[in-house]
């Protein structure tokens, strides 16, 4: 192929890498095995329905998002902050403390949150909101012995923590990282704060004089530089 630089999969790693280099001045040629680029964040039509393929939740607070994508053009709407679990009795809710205040005495009787738990969930977390630079380059470990280690047990660990990262990460076992799992549960934790500069839905957002500005529309393969062949074009 006559290009600089052959990128292959047009899932949104690829999409990017592909932009990011176009951009650069590299000629870029994107390859697909299927017939569409999106990968696993795809729309397809299937009898006059919309099915997605997955990627219900963005969450803005990833840097990567916050870096590159157009979060205004979106138009994203936000959901509250909390789960609903299913217990034995019924759905139970476990609402975040500080966004949703009224929500505290439900999360309290939920029977999922004690102050043992309540404590050890602030030191395993407590870090990675304060200081997130010090646990990247402080000691790892997996998962399942960062919690052991802060003494985090019981439904608290078992029926949200544990379950709520084994989707988010796809393993259920607990060796992923324990810096990076405690660095994306802080980025849960920040998702929807609205900052300085910022407003929701169709308003304006002016910067705040830090890095985030929007990089142009959020269809890469189509700008710059870049050709993508998906399989049977
Ligand atoms: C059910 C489900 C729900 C999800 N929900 C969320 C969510 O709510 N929020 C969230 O942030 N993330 C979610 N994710 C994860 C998110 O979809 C992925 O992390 C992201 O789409 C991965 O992008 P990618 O480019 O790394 O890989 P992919 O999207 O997997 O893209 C890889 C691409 O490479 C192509 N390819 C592979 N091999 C070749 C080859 N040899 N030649 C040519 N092409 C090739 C594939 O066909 C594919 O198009 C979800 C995932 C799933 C499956």
């Amino acid at each position: 192929m006559d290009c600089d630089v052959v990128v292959v999969g047009a899932g949104l790693a690829g999409l990017r890498c592909a932009r990011r280099l176009a951009e650069g001045g590299r000629s870029v040629v994107l390859v697909e095995a299927e017939d569409a680029v999106g990968g696993r964040q795809r729309t397809e039509e299937v009898d006059g329905f919309l099915l997605d393929r997955g990627f219900q939740v963005l969450n803005p607070a990833y840097p990567a998002v916050r870096r590159w994508v157009d979060l205004q053009a979106l138009d994203l709407r936000t959901f509250g902050a909390g789960v609903l679990v299913r217990r034995a009795g019924g759905l139970v809710e476990v609402a975040h403390p500080l966004r949703h205040p009224s929500g505290a005495w439900a999360t309290l009787r939920s029977g999922l949150i004690g102050p043992r738990a309540v404590l050890a969930l602030a030191r395993w977390a407590g870090p990675a909101v304060a200081a997130p630079r010090r646990v990247v380059r402080g000691p790892d470990r997996p998962r399942r012995d960062g919690l052991d280690r802060v003494g985090l047990r019981g439904p608290l660990r078992t029926e949200v923590l544990e379950p709520f990262l084994a989707g988010v990460l796809a393993e259920e076992g607990g060796e992923t990282s324990d810096a990076f799992t405690r660095l994306l549960v802080r980025m849960f934790g920040r998702a929807g704060r609205r900052r300085a500069g910022e407003r929701s839905r169709g308003g304006r957002r002016r910067r705040a004089g830090g890095s985030e500005q929007s990089r142009g529309p959020a269809h890469p393969a189509h700008q710059g530089t870049a050709d993508v062949v998906v399989r049977g074009r």
